[in-house]
């Protein structure tokens, strides 16, 4: 736990006060004991599912459930759940750096994530004593592989729309669930269903089905782009009796358990993305070195390194917010519980609640840098990337549905903006007074003072200036449309661009000025070649997206004086990108892929 673990963790702290270096959490810095799991998923991954991996995309029969029982058996599906009910209660941090190991599991790493995430977390989170007793200990050992039931084929996005019911049978003293759940991962061999229908036509409500309960069946495996390894079906439930005391939750209160657990799931996504990212990316770089044209190696090409330079990057921004967003949750369930919170399983709900926003961010971030890093390791390969004899074919069409599932980026961008947004009105987080401020300040031309000493001053005056760039635009674009800020959407998404461009430079930022001192020469230049080109790239999202904002929301004069105030804040020189893209990628080849963690 870092050192500020009594403060008080608030979402969105980050971007009105500037943090300290010192409070920030690192992967460096991961206690032995939390990487121990990690180690252990990784070494399971490469002896036991990479030599499968034919089997497991064809889904031949009994594979996945063999695999989760013997992931089971080393503890995996025990790392979030909390000691006081048989689990191993470890950090989020440690819980991240696991689900970055199954990552690596390619198409069959979904099955791991639903288990340790959305299929099982339900139970843990809001189960009674009595359903944990009857269920944890099985989906723990991995012996009840489990499946999260809510998206139908009229109700994705819209969840809350389903048309799945349950009524109630008082003689049998059960729920009667008749619908269609559609995409459900693991639905081809899980046992137990999480499943969301209305009582009474409008009471969304959660239980636990089953699948040995008589009515519950599944379709055939969809045919999809990728993931083949994953399993995805509908669930069809025809009067399937329901026993009342496996209703989870409240009748009625489904939306907290779908919405509370979907903040773990978006999370975990971005540790597992990044795992994946890593794998591509050393696949990309080796093709790269073995590869000749023009009587030189593909590495070689400075625009070849560029590819190389740019996911190293990426990657790493993704895995400075991971581990610390990680670190956050962690402080805020350790202050939920000094509160006086006796239930662990409550403060990690409560804790993620306050998160949601630090959650999305991370689900969106993490989800577009593996397309980009899988995109670009498949150009690296040139025609051979667009074949099925090479990995790359693979990597991209799998990568591809992260930015769909676990709410789609455009659901998750709107999210992110609004509930920030939401919690200003309410005056939970001190928006309005920091946008009020740094208009006051752009006007007195104050608060624009040269950037700090340093390698990186440049770099943390703008980072700093960009996260005033969204306020300042959010603040203009909010007082302009009001109320009615939720009905432009374009707006919210070019808020949350830049929220999550300013999230993903800082991280990476501030984990670098912590490292200072730390590692060795050679690493803390590549380290800063690479901050510098994360900046330079984070900073031209964030500006032009300040520039839509700002442009959507005032014309004629009042926009030109709003864009002039910009300026003020988008002062920089230009980053040498190809001098750093150079820097970054000698030292992923020099250390033979991914260099940082
Ligand atoms: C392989 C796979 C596995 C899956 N696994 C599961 C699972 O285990 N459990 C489960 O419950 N679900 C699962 N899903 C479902 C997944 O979560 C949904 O597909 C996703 O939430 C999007 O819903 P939809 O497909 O109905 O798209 P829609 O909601 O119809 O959206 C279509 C497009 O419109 C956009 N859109 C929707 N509403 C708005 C709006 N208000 N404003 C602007 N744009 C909007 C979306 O962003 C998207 O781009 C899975 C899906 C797939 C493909």
């Amino acid at each position: 736990m870092s050192e500020v673990a009594s403060k008080t963790v608030k979402s969105g702290a980050w971007l009105i006060e500037e943090t300290d270096p010192a409070a920030v959490f690192v992967p460096e810095h991961m206690a032995e004991d939390e990487q121990q799991l990690g180690a252990v998923a990784e070494k399971f991954v490469v002896e036991r599912v990479w030599p499968q991996r034919e089997a497991i995309e064809r889904q031949e029969p009994g594979v996945h459930k063999k695999l989760l029982q013997e992931a089971g058996e080393l503890g995996f599906f025990m790392a979030d759940v909390p000691e006081e009910i048989g689990g191993a209660g470890l950090s989020k941090k440690a819980c991240m750096r696991l689900a970055e190991k199954l990552g690596l599991a390619g198409s069959c790493a979904p099955a791991f994530i639903v288990q340790a995430g959305i299929g099982g977390l339900p139970v843990v989170y809001f189960g009674t004593p009595r359903q944990r007793e009857k269920y944890l200990e099985g989906i723990m050992a991995g012996t009840i592989g489990t499946a999260y039931a809510l998206t139908e084929t009229n109700s994705g996005s819209d969840a809350l729309a389903a048309k799945a019911s349950a009524r109630y049978d008082a003689a049998r003293k059960c729920y009667v669930l008749n619908g269609t759940k559609q995409f459900i991962t693991n639905a081809g061999f899980a046992d137990l269903f999480i499943v969301f229908a209305k009582v009474d036509g409008d009471k969304f409500t959660c239980f636990i089905v089953e699948n040995g309960f008589p009515g519950v069946s599944t379709g055939p495996e969809e045919h999809k782009m990728g993931l083949k390894g994953s399993s995805t079906r509908q669930l069809v439930l025809q009067d399937v009796p329901v026993p009342e005391e496996n209703v989870l939750g409240e009748i009625g209160k489904g939306h907290r358990i779908a919405f509370n657990v979907l903040n773990i799931g978006r999370l975990k996504l971005a540790p597992a993305v990044v795992g994946g990212a890593k794998v591509s990316l050393r696949e990309g770089m080796q093709y790269a070195k073995e590869r000749k044209q023009f009587g030189q190696a593909l590495a070689s090409f400075p625009l070849i390194q560029h590819k190389l330079a740019g996911a190293a990057v990426r990657i790493y921004c993704a895995e400075s917010m991971v581990y610390r967003t990680a670190d956050l949750i962690d402080q805020a369930i350790a202050g939920i519980r000094a509160g006086g919170e006796p239930d662990a399983a409550r403060a990690a709900v409560l804790a993620l609640a306050e998160l949601s926003v630090e959650c999305s961010i991370n689900k969106v971030f993490g989800s577009e840098v593996v397309d980009w890093v899988v995109d670009e390791m498949l150009q690296v390969y040139g025609g051979y990337g667009y074949v099925q004899d090479y990995p790359a074919e693979g990597r991209y069409r799998d990568a591809r549905i992260n930015r769909i599932w676990e709410g789609t980026s455009e659901i998750n961008r709107m999210l992110i903006t609004g509930t920030l947004l939401e919690r200003a009105m309410k005056g939970s987080i001190p928006l309005l007074p920091a946008v009020k401020k740094i208009a006051d300040d752009l006007m007195a031309r104050r608060g624009l003072e040269e950037a700090p000493g340093g390698p990186l001053g440049p770099e943390q005056a703008a980072v700093a200036n960009a996260k005033r760039m969204a306020l300042f635009s959010a603040g203009a674009a909010a007082q302009r449309y009001a109320t009615d800020l939720d009905q432009q959407q374009e707006i919210l998404a070019w808020v949350a661009d830049m929220l999550i461009w300013s999230f993903a430079m800082e991280s990476a930022l501030l984990r670098t000025l912590r490292l200072a001192g730390e590692r060795t020469e050679p690493e803390m230049a590549a380290r800063i070649a690479a901050v510098r080109m994360a900046v330079e790239i984070g900073s031209e999202q964030v500006e032009n997206a300040a520039r839509l904002v700002l442009a959507a929301t005032a014309g004629g004069d009042e926009l030109r004086s709003m864009l002039s105030m910009l300026k003020k804040l988008s002062r920089r020189e230009p980053v040498d990108l190809a001098a750093a893209g150079r820097t970054v990628a000698r030292y992923v080849m020099e250390r033979d892929g991914y260099p940082f963690a």
